[in-house]
């Protein structure tokens, strides 16, 4: 790649520097308008002195939201490419060590590096890991996790304005990052990458055809069709897959068939691997079964589509669990007890794990959906749909904040116990679904509603708080 290396004074090999990044824009697909933001950060390193003659201030971190798989990391290589800088980058969950001290002397190392092979773009991915909002985690596993983001704002306000060093970083819930990582001359620009529609997926497939003998008639949208919503990296697998049947059946040309055959593996997700042990086969089905058996109990959120605990590309656990009517959800027209229903089924499999293996052998399979319950309760409160109120002008004075968060924290509570309260009404059908998703890995909506017929005892559950 064209970087500029300059010659660090000391001769101790850069440790976080990626070597060899040759991303550019043609690579990454299906961006629209993005394109344009991310040409604008190109333009803070190859222009950058006309931006500060011009008094306007560089961001020194932008944000980079969206899934996993969308092509976060390959658009911040691609704006090193672009620019010709080096690429620094690190996983945040590799900030979060045992040892404290550890995770802060990681991140002045990797700024280090940055600062003496200037110009670079640093990139830290799951920022979630550590920037979570202070005082959420309790223990030494989070003051450890406060040093360590001290010394990233630290880092963060050393490059403010100077264009040298741009941190770009990527996670999926930008909702819960602690307010002082987005303050202004921090991550003060966002950009959200949603997942591609059909159009975006006709043109990712497109890219990473680019280097296959694919036939010339290949029909690239009717294999996005068939893949509503899949992300790039599982579309470049559905690719990848394609061709290696091709080549095992000794042909030279990627058909339409030989794609569409490769998206229903991927739909299916790749069951035919099974590296799992059969213990995590059903610590996995537990923590499925577990949503889907309070969820059916609950009417907006009862429409499931089918579970499935089959791992997907490029991920450890099964992620698409169960299709729900989400929409209502999506656009914010559930109402108060449905908001309730929904932080009750993302605390299940938390629940269920206390159920199945007691408190003593707590995994932390659970830790998405637990997340994703706390994130609702405070939507809950701030909402002012609890019955303690605070106003919306009160919203964001510092000093309720800690009441929020208990008020919340009381809501998670009482969703929790309702939670388990379900499970153990349905220990039956719990025990059923299990066996067949440990057997079968994926249950239809039809195989899923047949085992709630025959063991589940559905009582309407009274709003309970
Ligand atoms: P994220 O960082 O959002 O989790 P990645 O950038 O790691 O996603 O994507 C993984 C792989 O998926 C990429 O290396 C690329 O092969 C493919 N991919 C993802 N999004 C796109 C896209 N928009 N265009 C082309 N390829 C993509």
């Amino acid at each position: 790649s064209g970087a500029r290396v300059r010659r660090a004074h000391n001769k101790r090999l850069p440790q976080y520097l990626e070597r060899g990044v040759d991303v550019k824009f043609t690579d990454v697909a299906g961006l629209g308008k993005i394109r344009l933001e991310l040409e604008e950060i190109v333009k803070f390193f190859t222009h950058g002195e006309m931006y500060r003659r011009r008094g306007v201030k560089i961001p020194g971190g932008i944000l980079l939201c969206g899934p996993p798989g969308v092509g976060k990391t390959l658009l911040a290589k691609a704006v090193a490419g672009e620019a010709g800088v080096n690429f620094f980058s690190i996983s945040a969950s590799q900030f979060v060590e045992i040892y404290v001290g550890v995770g802060a002397s990681r991140v002045r190392a990797l700024y280090q590096e940055a600062r003496e092979n200037a110009p670079s773009v640093v990139f830290i991915d799951e920022l979630d890991a550590v920037g979570r909002e202070r005082g959420l985690i309790k223990g030494s596993g989070g003051q450890e996790r406060d040093a360590t983001l001290n010394q990233l704002l630290v880092c963060l306000d050393g490059f403010e304005g100077r264009g040298e060093v741009i941190t770009i970083a990527s996670t999926n819930r930008p909702d819960i990052l602690d307010p002082a990582l987005v303050r202004p001359g921090r991550f003060d620009r966002k950009i959200y990458i949603p997942k591609p529609g059909l159009i975006g997926r006709v043109e990712i497939l497109k890219v990473h055809a680019r280097k296959k003998a694919m036939a010339e008639d290949v029909d690239y949208l009717a294999v996005a069709s068939m893949t509503d919503g899949m992300v790039g990296a599982e579309l470049a697998n559905i690719v990848e897959v394609a061709a290696i049947n091709m080549m095992r059946d000794g042909r030279t040309e990627i058909t339409t068939d030989d794609l569409l055959q490769a998206a229903q593996i991927e739909e299916r997700g790749m069951l035919d691997r099974k590296e799992r042990s059969p213990e995590t086969w059903k610590q996995v089905a537990i923590n499925e079964a577990a949503m889907a058996v309070v969820a059916v109990n609950f009417p907006d959120l009862r429409n499931i589509e089918f579970v499935t605990i089959a791992p997907r590309a490029g991920r450890e656990l099964g992620y698409v669990r169960m299709k729900m009517d989400h929409m209502k959800f999506k656009e914010g027209m559930l109402s108060r007890q449905s908001l309730l229903d929904h932080i009750t089924v993302q605390l299940a499999p938390r629940a269920a794990d206390e159920l199945w293996y007691g408190e003593g052998q707590l995994s932390t399979i659970w830790a998405e959906t637990a997340d994703n319950a706390r994130s609702a309760a405070r939507t809950y409160v701030l909402g002012g749909l609890s019955e303690k109120h605070y106003g919306v002008t009160n919203l964001w004075v510092a000093d309720h904040i800690n009441e929020i968060d208990l008020e919340a924290l009381r809501i998670v509570n009482e969703c929790y116990n309702r939670a388990k309260e379900i499970l153990q009404l349905n220990r039956k059908l719990m025990d059923s679904v299990v066996d067949e998703l440990v057997r079968k890995k994926s249950l239809t909506k039809q195989e899923f509603f047949q085992l709630v017929e025959l063991h589940g005892s559905l009582k309407p559950m009274p709003p309970s708080i």
